[in-house]
């Protein structure tokens, strides 16, 4: 099959072998897949992970042990657990110590013409949710994760650092928990795309120093941690969303002077995901900046790291 292929430089191949669907696994045939971040830091040595990056797709079943998933349109979650180990056992499937991971661990991702997942990794997708906006549905479910980790509470301050991928999808996202969502970016354009769903956008920051009840930082960049960090208010929890390849250093003092909770967060749940773009309360489509067929995946990997862009997406 033909994919996009990373070992220590990414290319475009025609010669991959056909992902092996073991038990209780989907054969999925992807129809459109999102870069993202993760991807871009994975070809600067991330998880030293060798092989098919992608993990934001949508596909339709082409083969699997239940009947009634074949030829059905899904999009899955990533960690696939072991169901065995302590992790497993206590229910932190997503933390399970022998997980392969979609395009990150152990496992071939979605840049190419077919995936293997778990089928209970999988979740139908309704009609209504084009392709081009079910490959959200993954990064979407890591900005829910944050309402699973904490009780937002309504007119509660909540800044969001960073008008990238992930800054604009969370602070959508923070908006349908009815905070008061503040989005610190640095560029106009970018920020100019969150001002129909009444959210406070801005470029300038002194003001704003040690103010807000939550702080999401989305800027995956190695010094973010520290900004977001100088927003946190006393008591305050800072949410850390990126994964970065460059090591990052922080003042723990103003951590412990100030009592901040710093949280990590990682996976979240697809089903809130899904329903709010069905129900647009989220809105993606603004975000696209280009689709690229897989034979240029290449450039479409170079367009993603461009800042002016936000979402490349890839057509199998
Ligand atoms: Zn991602
Ligand atoms: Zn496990």
């Amino acid at each position: 099959m033909k994919g996009l292929q990373y070992d220590r430089k990414l290319q475009l191949r025609h010669d991959l072998p056909l992902p092996v669907r073991h038990p209780e696994e989907a054969l999925i045939k992807v129809l459109m897949a999102g870069i993202c971040q993760t991807d871009i830091e994975i070809t600067k040595g991330y998880m030293n992970f060798q092989g098919i990056p992608g993990h934001e797709f949508v596909g339709v079943v082409e083969a699997a042990d239940s009947g009634s998933l074949i030829g059905k349109r899904v999009v899955g979650e990533i960690n696939c657990a072991c169901r065995a180990c302590d992790n497993c056992t206590a229910g932190r499937y997503n933390h399970c110590t022998k997980r392969s991971v979609l395009g990150i661990a152990g496992r071939h991702g979605a840049f190419a013409e077919y995936l293997t997942l778990p089928e209970r990794n999988l979740h139908l997708i309704p009609d209504a949710i084009p392709d081009e906006e079910a490959v959200f549905v993954e990064p979407l479910a890591a900005c829910y994760r944050i309402l699973e980790q904490v009780p937002v509470a309504k007119d509660s301050r909540v800044l969001v650092l960073g008008d990238g991928r992930m800054g604009l999808l969370c602070a959508q996202v923070m908006k349908t928990a009815r905070a008061d969502v503040t989005v610190l970016g640095k560029h106009e354009k970018k920020l100019s795309l969150l001002k129909g769903p009444g959210i406070n956008t801005t470029m300038i920051g002194e003001a704003l120093r040690g103010i807000f009840d939550i702080v999401v930082d989305c800027t995956g960049s190695p010094d973010g941690l520290s900004t977001a960090l100088s927003y946190t208010r006393p008591q305050g929890i800072l949410f850390i969303k990126s994964t970065v390849a460059a090591q990052r250093s922080i003042d723990f003092n103003d951590i412990v002077i100030n009592e901040i909770q710093i949280r990590g967060s990682r996976c979240g749940p697809f089903a809130p995901a899904i329903q709010a773009l069905q129900k647009k309360e989220v809105v993606v489509a603004p975000l696209i900046s280009g689709i690229y067929p897989l034979d240029q995946a290449v450039e479409a990997f170079h367009a993603a790291a461009q800042k002016e862009n936000i979402k490349i997406l890839l057509q199998m």
